[in-house]
């Protein structure tokens, strides 16, 4: 409609301008004012499109384009296909930096970019929780009004960025991060991040356990290698060779017991789950269990078997459930003093699991142990735990048996009052059927 009444305008200034022009040239005054009216008017009209082309680019939005006839058409229709194809590139960069960001932020590693001045210009969501810095507040900040650990500081202005610095209690205490400077662009940097705690964690695990491994080998095998110099250059009577083939023995014993706990430790690690289709046949269990406990004790405590209630079996593995138990039940034996007592139960629980329980008069343990216990060689009486043939590895065993078959291991104890040591087995890991 508006472009019709544009051609419309358009045709009549056309023939003012050229009948004022035909008038002119014939030489009449009225021709001389239809000529200057027609071009005032056509001035008029230029401005007016003028003026309508700045309000759209004052205002601009692709809605509001403008209609024109001839050439100022041309124009805005010019205007309007650069606006829509900026707008389309500008969509279109919308949707890339979207997508980067959705890669960055799910990257396990965090990203930060920083400007010639350290400035930030970017940081991903992982960067932000690795570094504590605040999304949008941010940016634009200065990365060392921020993160003003020394070794960092010191990092990022030696300029040498080949190797990543490492910091301790970066953003809070128990926290080490790895992070990396990368040159790019003109003068811009990339800071990767990364959260090395659990890596760290694993390293120190693994170093102390080799140290561990090592010190526990080292004595017994200081003793037999004493003792095969002895042999070798002191002329022995029977009973000093009797007496050292039998030290000689303990000791390789010794060696034995830690080499089997181990090596148990190390099926129990890499092993598939234990079949859940195999009953083991509790009651047998719970009589090897009280015989050899026995045999253990030689008569210096009371060992009972109180409550044998429990399902007739477990499903699971035999040698890893009998390991388990057996380390319970000898370590009640091997740390309650003599004349004190030693009891074994298999209870049915009201949830549907079933709770294998071993009960001793002992020492008991304090309270800040106990969360330790499972841990590798972790003792709390050296002394009597050697003694008594302890590798420091049975409590270690007794957890990946029970979370392997689905269960917990469950320690009540306190210094003076004995300990409850508890495996408890879920309801799918109890057999329906007597085996
Ligand atoms: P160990 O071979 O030294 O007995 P364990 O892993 O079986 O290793 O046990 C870890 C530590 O837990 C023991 O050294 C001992 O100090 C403590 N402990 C285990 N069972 C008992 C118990 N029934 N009473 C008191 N202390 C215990």
């Amino acid at each position: 409609m508006a472009g019709l009444w544009f051609r419309i305008v358009f045709i009549l200034l056309a023939i003012g301008l050229g009948s004022g022009l035909v008038q002119l040239l014939a030489g009449g005054t009225a021709g001389l004012w239809a000529f200057v009216m027609g071009l005032a008017a056509w001035v008029g009209f230029q401005v007016w499109h003028l003026e309508k082309m700045v309000r759209w680019l004052n205002d601009f939005r692709l809605s509001n384009a403008p209609t024109g006839l001839g050439t100022w058409d041309l124009l805005y229709a010019a205007v309007y296909r650069l606006a829509r194809s900026y707008e389309r590139q500008q969509s279109q960069l919308q949707e890339m930096l979207k997508s980067f960001r959705s890669v960055t932020d799910a990257m396990p590693d965090g990203v930060v970019s920083l400007d010639d001045h350290h400035q930030i210009t970017y940081a991903s969501l992982r960067a932000e929780q690795h570094l504590g810095l605040k999304a949008q507040a941010d940016l634009g900040r200065n990365i060392l009004n921020l993160l003003r650990h020394p070794e960092f500081v010191r990092y990022l202005e030696s300029g040498s960025w080949t190797s990543p610095v490492v910091l301790r209690g970066v953003p809070q205490p128990d926290r080490i991060l790895q992070l990396q400077l990368i040159p790019y662009g003109q003068s811009e940097r990339l800071l990767l991040t990364r959260d090395i705690t659990q890596i760290e964690r694993l390293e120190t695990t693994r170093r102390d356990f080799v140290a561990n491994v090592s010190h526990e080998l080292k004595t017994p095998l200081t003793v037999l290698s004493g003792y095969v110099e002895t042999l070798r250059d002191l002329p022995l009577n029977a009973s000093q060779r009797g007496q050292a083939l039998s030290t000689m023995g303990e000791q390789a014993e010794r060696m034995q017991r830690l080499i089997d706990d181990l090596l148990t430790l190390g099926r129990l690690e890499t092993e598939q789950t234990p079949p859940s289709d195999t009953p083991v046949d509790m009651p047998a269990m719970l009589a090897r269990l009280l015989r050899e406990a026995q045999a253990l004790s030689q008569g210096c405590h009371s060992i009972r078997l109180l409550d044998t209630s429990g399902p007739r079996a477990v499903l699971g593995e035999d040698r890893e459930l009998y390991s388990a138990f057996s380390n319970l039940v000898n370590n009640a034996v091997r740390y309650t003093p003599k004349d004190g007592s030693v009891s074994i139960q298999w209870q049915s629980q009201a949830d549907g699991s079933a709770l294998f329980r071993v009960q001793d008069s002992g020492p008991g343990i304090d309270k800040h142990h106990i969360s330790r216990l499972t841990e590798r060689f972790y003792r709390i009486d050296k002394g009597r735990s050697r003694e008594t043939g302890g590798t420091g590895l049975g409590l270690a065993i007794v957890k990946h048996v029970a979370s392997r078959h689905g269960g917990a291991l469950e320690i009540q104890s306190a210094p003076g009052q004995g300990s409850v040591f508890g495996l408890r087995f879920p309801a799918s890991r109890i057999a329906r059927q007597t085996p």
